[in-house]
């Protein structure tokens, strides 16, 4: 089994972090309050160099805040897209972003919910468990507008799920109980400072 996919491929080799994040430039992440995380993203109609441009900058910001997955709208950009680079719960690596990505109902029999623990750079510093399913279809289309699809399991099934949350305009908090969601504020309060303070450092360190 080839230990990584690009774009749902398999290749045979892969640098560390995507090309795309040389080209980029550092975004500031939104955070769960502001209202470009809260509502439902537009669609991208247009396909061309803006469109990877942003893709460039969402792959550098997402590896500087040490992400698995990023969406448009965590970088302040109302749009229906989000970059990826995340293991699934079998080694293998995925790599990649999806424009436009819905995700696929799956028939309940067919599926299994995995309550594990997840995270989002939009609530820096918590972590929370969250029920998914541990398989996840994604179809939507590539930056030059070739449909894809994209299939995951396990923690990839996860991020997935979670990014095309974002899109659709909600956060993981919103998937909490009252009482969780609670706990996942104060972790917030509690850690956010010291997670801001660890991404400017990385953001001055690469500038150094
Ligand atoms: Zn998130």
């Amino acid at each position: 089994m080839p230990s990584v996919f690009v774009q749902g491929r398999p290749v045979d080799s892969y640098p560390r972090h995507a090309p795309e994040a040389r080209h980029g430039k550092v975004r500031r992440i939104t955070e769960a309050g502001e209202e470009v995380l809260h509502k439902p993203c537009r669609d991208v109609t247009e396909f061309g160099p803006d469109l990877a441009a942003l893709i460039d900058d969402m792959f550098l910001t997402m590896y500087i805040a040490d992400g698995a997955g990023l969406a448009a709208n965590q970088v302040g950009v109302d749009l229906r897209l989000f970059v990826y680079d995340c293991p699934d719960d079998d080694g293998v690596r995925h790599v990649g972003h999806v424009v436009n990505p819905v995700l696929e109902p799956l028939d309940a029999s067919h599926r299994r919910l995995l309550d594990d623990s997840e995270g989002c750079l939009s609530v820096p510093g918590a972590v929370m468990n969250v029920p998914r399913p541990d398989r996840a279809v994604v179809r939507g289309y590539d930056r030059d507008g070739e449909p894809l699809v994209i299939e995951g399991t396990g923690y990839f099934a996860r991020c997935l799920a979670h990014e095309t949350d974002h899109v659709n305009g909600q956060v993981y908090l919103d998937r909490l109980s009252g009482r969780d969601r609670k706990e996942a504020l104060r972790q917030m309060a509690d850690r956010r400072d010291e997670v801001l303070a660890r991404r400017a450092a990385t953001i001055e360190a690469l500038s150094a």
